[in-house]
């Protein structure tokens, strides 16, 4: 059974590697692989890790020899995953937005694609008509998710087809006479009700009959998990059930057996991963009292972007009298991991483990103010494993052009 890394390991990490430092736990990553292909096994469902939450290949390689798929969302992320040695045929493209020219490449390369507007449907059905299989992105009218700025599914987001262009969708398929296999709805992240993926279980229920090719139902991602201790997640084993029952239906009605695509992100490797960071400064004004460490938003935005909330623990001093601080980064910038958090005594030089930090953490990290991004450390077998080195100085000057 599964047991977080204690203590003393992380502190040795930090020791090791120095901070800022990611640290990932690849037994957690394939303990939520396996409640998911636990929960799904009456179910033909295949799981597609959407690597824009992590893509370090180490990372991905592991969770390849999971026996797990994996979602790119750029042309960039689909050269990783086959980098990372997953078949073409495990590696699905859910595009939004994109040039033509990299979905010309995705059918080269010989991945799935998911294809997000009338427009590059229009330009697929001209280059490839019914020789390269392919799904289709749908918008439905779903608010979901938790909060707008991670909601994709509600009416005025810019991704997927509406449907009720359906018509348009219908009249490119003939005019092309398109294979579609598949219809892919993605609401959001950080869904708990499992009636969200119900609601687009109805819609696909809806319009299945007019896609004679149709192979796979894809429910995109954005199952939620607890950030906050004693929080609960999206009930999993409640989805496989319902999702079980409505197949059932899609074949009393259709005579169909479909597959059901999911791309998990943030249930796979979110709580996988710890940012340790190192309290540089202690700091009291009027009102607060600050614990200022050596990380800022340019290692984990998600508290300044999303007001995501990630739990804090001091792992240098478990015991102490708890104490309110608010934590802060060294970036030139209000950069506040969290307000009045209650914590054991900070003291300079503690170390500060933020948790939840494997899905959309260092992937979101910059250089700004020209601090290095962290080294990224791989925790399996009971081993760390340095799987990306800490920035350098010449990190910084790479690619710039110095002019005289
Ligand atoms: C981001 C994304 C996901 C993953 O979302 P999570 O909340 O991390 O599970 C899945 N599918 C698509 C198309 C996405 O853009």
């Amino acid at each position: 059974m599964f047991t977080p890394l204690d203590n003393n390991i992380l502190q040795e990490i930090a020791h090791t590697y120095g901070t800022p430092v990611y640290v990932y736990h690849a037994e957690k990553i394939a303990d939520q692989f396996q409640q998911l292909t636990t929960a799904f096994t009456g179910v033909n469902a295949r799981f597609f890790y959407a690597c824009k939450a992590l893509t370090n290949i180490s990372v991905l390689k592991y969770i390849r020899s999971l026996g797990c798929n994996i979602d790119c969302s750029s042309i960039n992320e689909v050269h990783i995953a086959l980098k990372a040695g997953f078949e073409p045929t495990n590696i699905l493209y859910t595009s939004n937005g994109i040039a033509f020219e990299e979905i010309q490449t995705a059918v080269e390369l010989g991945v799935n694609i998911n294809i997000d507007s009338l427009s590059n449907l229009e330009k697929f059905g001209k280059s490839y008509g019914p020789n390269y299989p392919v799904g289709i992105r749908l918008l439905p009218n779903i608010m979901a998710g938790g909060n707008l700025k991670i909601s994709t599914g509600h009416e005025n987001s810019k991704f997927g087809i509406p449907i009720y262009q359906l018509n348009q969708i219908l009249a490119l398929l003939k005019k092309y006479e398109l294979c579609i296999t598949g219809l892919h709805i993605h609401t959001g992240s950080e869904i708990k009700d499992v009636d969200v993926f119900m609601k687009v279980a109805d819609i696909f229920f809806e319009l299945a009959p007019h896609f004679p090719d149709l192979v796979f139902l894809d429910m995109g991602g954005g199952f939620k998990v607890p950030y906050k201790e004693n929080e609960q997640g999206t009930d999993i084993n409640l989805l496989a059930k319902k999702v079980e029952a409505i197949l059932h239906k899609f074949d009393e009605t259709y005579g169909k057996k479909f597959q059901v695509w999911f791309e998990p992100g943030k249930f796979l490797v979110s709580e996988a991963g710890n940012l340790i960071a190192q309290v540089n400064v202690l700091k009291t004004n009027a009102n607060l009292n600050f614990a200022g460490v050596n990380s800022g938003f340019n290692h984990l935005i998600r508290p300044m972007f999303y007001d995501a909330y990630h739990q804090i623990t001091n792992i240098s001093n478990t015991k102490a009298s708890i104490k309110e601080y608010t934590v802060v980064g060294n970036i030139c910038e209000t950069d506040t991991f969290a307000w009045n958090r209650p914590l054991p005594e900070v003291r300079e030089g503690d170390l500060l483990v933020f948790h939840n930090a494997g899905a959309y953490g260092f992937e979101m990290g910059s250089n700004y103010n020209a601090r290095f991004l962290p080294a990224q450390v791989l925790y399996k077998d009971n081993q760390a494993h340095l799987i990306r080195k800490r920035d350098e100085l010449a990190d910084l000057y790479r690619n710039q052009i110095e002019l005289d």
